[in-house]
């Protein structure tokens, strides 16, 4: 596609339609010259495969299509990711002194870390879903600018929000440092967003628990309060993911584990399991169905040792990039000068490589498919597991 004068811009549209537009046009002031009810509508936009905001202009020659309530996945991120600022907004109205920090989108739903001293209780989540659905249905606008990295440093330092520092001189130069306002409350974000708030559905969201978080995960950083909440497009959709997790903490295996006598854990094994009779029973069923899969999709099986020497995890990179996961057995043999360096097997690849590299291998003999029903030992926090599984 050429352009037609360095002012003018061709988008074209999925039905094939191609437009010509002046450089800098928004998605919204498309959508707005397609039809009015689709600028009311639309949510956001999808350009050369991007997920867009309707403020932001578009540059150059494009693919686009303009997003509604009606695709799900544009749609439910922006629910999500909107409501996290929204709840942001909310905790600070309720508590001026909360330092907000980062709120990303997850699986149905979203969470927010925040550092309060007070620990935040089941009835402040209530006041903060009341306070949430005020803002919902003010229907605030949500607008977006563009900063240099010196102003937002200067404003986060006056505001006191020192996460907020250390975010901006995160982010590397090449990237717009983007600032966003749902109503007169503002975060520094990526983007993009609902055009105003009273799109979020202000009767498909609900928050559902907190928990502690260090700040960028980093166990010598502070303490924060991770509130959590879900979200969907419709009442109905809540309740269906409520009444499944309702389902799903009746069957939790841990529940069942116990209840069912199948396996136990104790402190002095920590992260690995006790089978039980009838647990080691359904263990092998398992097993023995997968060998039977595996066979099928052409697998050879092979088993391979548990503690190896750091030589072999410094060749895989394991040793550089993953070290403080892994279980270190220092081994003092007699006569020799340094201990011997061993670690726990962190995963099974290394060791298959091992295999494929004894002896010749012609070209004949590929593909090679190599099963394992390997014990992988990684040194995590407690945190990390949830009953028998990681
Ligand atoms: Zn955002």
């Amino acid at each position: 596609m050429s352009q037609i004068s360095p002012q003018q811009i061709k988008l074209s549209f999925p039905d094939g339609n191609v437009r010509d537009y002046e450089a800098g046009i928004t998605p919204a002031e498309v959508a707005k010259s397609i039809a009015p009810s689709l600028a009311k509508a639309a949510i956001s936009a999808q350009v050369n495969g991007a997920h867009w905001d309707l403020q932001w202009p578009i540059k150059a020659d494009a693919n686009i299509s303009i997003n509604t309530m009606k695709d799900d996945g544009p749609a439910l991120e922006l629910i999500r990711h909107d409501l996290a600022h929204i709840m942001a907004r909310a905790v600070q109205a309720l508590w001026p002194d909360t330092k907000v920090t980062i709120g990303p989108v997850r699986d149905y739903g979203w969470f927010y870390d925040f550092d309060r001293a007070e620990p935040f209780t089941p009835d402040d989540l209530g006041a903060i879903e009341a306070e949430m659905k005020k803002i919902i249905n003010a229907r605030e606008p949500v607008r977006t600018e563009v900063w240099s990295r010196a102003d937002a440093i200067a404003h986060y330092e006056k505001t006191g929000e020192p996460y907020k520092v250390e975010l901006v001189n995160r982010i590397p130069e090449d990237q717009d440092l983007r600032m966003y306002w749902h109503g007169d409350w503002q975060d520094l974000c990526r983007g993009p967003h609902l055009q105003h708030t009273g799109q979020v559905p202000a009767d498909a969201f609900k928050l559902t628990h907190v928990a502690g978080a260090y700040w960028l995960g980093d166990s010598s950083r502070p303490m924060l309060q991770r509130i959590y909440g879900v979200a969907f497009k419709s009442r109905d959709d809540l309740k269906a993911h409520m009444h499944m997790l309702e389902e799903a903490a009746k069957r939790d295996h841990r529940k069942l584990g116990r209840e069912m006598d199948l396996f136990h854990m104790q402190e002095e094994a920590p992260g690995q399991i006790f089978w039980h009779p009838n647990g080691w029973t359904i263990y092998a069923t398992l097993q023995d169905y997968m060998r039977r899969k595996q066979r099928v999709g052409g697998y050879v099986e092979v088993n391979t040792p548990q503690v190896v020497n750091r030589n072999l995890w410094e060749a895989s990179g394991h040793w550089e990039n993953y070290r403080e996961n892994m279980f270190i057995v220092e081994v003092d043999e007699e006569g020799a000068k340094e201990k011997t360096i061993n670690a726990l097997k962190p995963m099974n690849c290394p060791c298959h490589v091992q295999i494929f590299n004894h002896g010749l291998k012609s070209y004949r003999d590929l593909p090679l498919r190599m099963a394992e029903f390997g014990s992988c030992a990684r040194y995590e926090p407690s945190g990390a597991l949830h009953g028998i599984m990681r």
